[in-house]
């Protein structure tokens, strides 16, 4: 996976604001931030796509959100809301082929 961004990212290759990191996850602000708070929350792990995770392996779903739960609380938008999202393949947005969310607050968001 010489090639993917977020492996890099991971791997410390190339800089990013990092905002957690533990055994299997790693999360980063977003470089074009669309709100105050814009996070990627990301497996450690690559995964191009969520179909190209392996249901046994998706138990790393349910930790990006623990992670995303403490994220909302520690950037001050828990109770405000937030919103989480994952863009997948091409007609689903889908930019960076690494399993990633976007956890997305600090304005009011539209629909
Ligand atoms: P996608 O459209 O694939 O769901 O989202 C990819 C996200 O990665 C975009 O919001 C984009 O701004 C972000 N991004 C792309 N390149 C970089 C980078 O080099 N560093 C960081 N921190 N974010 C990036
Ligand atoms: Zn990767």
């Amino acid at each position: 996976m010489k090639e993917c961004l977020f492996c890099k990212i991971i791997k410390g290759e190339i800089p990013c604001d990092k905002v957690y990191e533990d055994e299997t996850v790693y999360a980063f602000k977003d470089i074009n931030p669309k709100a105050p708070v814009h996070l990627l929350v990301i497996p450690k792990k690559h995964y191009p796509t969520l179909n190209d995770l392996p249901d046994e392996e998706m138990e790393i779903i349910a930790h990006i959100h623990c992670v995303m739960k403490k994220l909302a609380l520690e950037f001050g938008v828990a109770e405000s809301g937030y919103r989480v999202l994952a863009n997948i393949n091409k007609e689903g947005g889908q930019v960076v082929y690494h399993v990633h969310y976007h956890l997305i607050g600090g304005r009011q968001l539209r629909a």
